[in-house]
């Protein structure tokens, strides 16, 4: 039989890789954490706070961690690296960054341009020198019972858990006001209230003064309402709703709530017309009162909270909910990665 002849084989060559393209149609690719990866210096030297670049190509991919946070990327080859996400995001192959993350970025972006010893002496928080002016810089600040650094590039925790989206941005909130209220000449005025000097006349709504037994270094508040604040009716519900979780939990525990409000570096004050008060500075000028009266036959227990006025230099209306939700959040043991602003 003869043998059927087998076809020449071609040695050394491909199929040829066939482009398709029809006109008018763009074909865009997924631009994924290892195409991100190769874009970037992949000098591993850690200066994003994500450790490598790898880890910083993840984060941009699945959290929309912005690409400004890698000082190295010039920013031409950053522009087309921003072209090439939102490309693919239109496609929904990679995530969009959610509106908090917007706020996020914003909020860190203002703070980088912000002097950080200024910021630091305007909002009570520790002023960390780096290397050189703007190289290594740190401001420590404490929330409730967490210690957190801000760097130009992110928030870490000192201690603990990594503080949420949330937690950033309401810190970011209180270090950008803090250092504008320096700006408009109002932050001589915290400064005498960290001296225990009184801030002023009592507002609408004040329940009195504390100044005599604050601790060296606290603001000196007048106590108003949440909804004594100006804007603040479309929120007060929700603020009320946190502080009578507060009043719900410890209807027949004083020494429970006293023990609780210790944890977080609260501390007694003179009850005035509430069985129990509680002076509790969630962040070092923004401090807040805290008064409980027991339940009693006919009645059950009752809290309130109110505010120093100038809290609205510090925070936003928001923000100051965020602020008390996360008070009674950890009074009730709760973590607070479980609060969603
Ligand atoms: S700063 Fe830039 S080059 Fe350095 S590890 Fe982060 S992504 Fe890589």
């Amino acid at each position: 039989m003869t043998p059927t002849p087998r076809p020449p084989r071609v040695v050394g060559r491909r199929p040829p890789i066939v482009t398709l393209s029809f006109p008018g149609m763009m074909l865009t690719m997924a631009y994924k954490v290892v195409d991100i990866y190769k874009d970037l210096p992949r000098t591993n030297c850690g200066d994003c706070g994500k450790g490598s670049c790898f880890a910083f190509a993840t984060a941009v991919y699945l959290e929309a961690f912005p690409l400004e946070q890698c000082p190295h990327l010039e920013s031409a080859p950053r522009g087309e690296m921003e072209a090439k996400l939102d490309a693919s995001r239109e496609t929904g192959a990679s995530r969009r960054p959610s509106s908090s993350e917007q706020a996020l970025r914003s909020l860190l972006a203002a703070m980088a341009e912000a002097d950080f010893a200024e910021s630091a002496s305007a909002a009570g928080a520790e002023y960390v020198p780096g290397r050189a002016p703007g190289d290594g810089e740190a401001v420590i600040v404490r929330f409730l019972d967490g210690v957190y650094r801000f760097t130009r590039l992110d928030v870490t925790a000192e201690t603990g858990d990594p503080p949420t989206v949330w937690v950033k941005i309401l810190l970011l909130i209180y270090l950008t006001r803090a250092a504008e209220r320096t700006g408009d000449g109002r932050g001589e005025e915290a400064a005498a209230g960290a001296q225990g000097i009184a801030v002023g006349a009592a507002g609408a709504g004040a329940v009195g003064a504390s100044a005599a037994g604050d601790a060296e270094g606290a603001v000196a508040a007048t106590w108003v309402g949440y909804r004594d604040l100006p804007n603040t009716v479309s929120k007060a519900q929700t603020f009320e709703a946190c502080v009578a979780r507060i009043a719900e939990r410890f209807a027949d525990a004083g020494p429970a709530l006293e023990t609780a409000v210790a944890a977080i570096g609260g501390r007694v004050v003179d009850a005035g017309p509430a069985d129990l008060a509680f002076r509790i500075d969630v962040l070092p000028r923004v401090p807040m009162l805290l008064l409980f009266w027991c339940s009693e036959e006919d009645f059950p227990a009752h809290a309130s909270l109110l505010l120093d006025r100038s809290a609205l230099d510090y925070l936003d209306q928001e923000a100051l909910v965020f602020a008390a939700e996360a008070l009674a959040g950890r009074l009730l043991g709760e973590d607070l990665s479980e609060l969603v602003g």
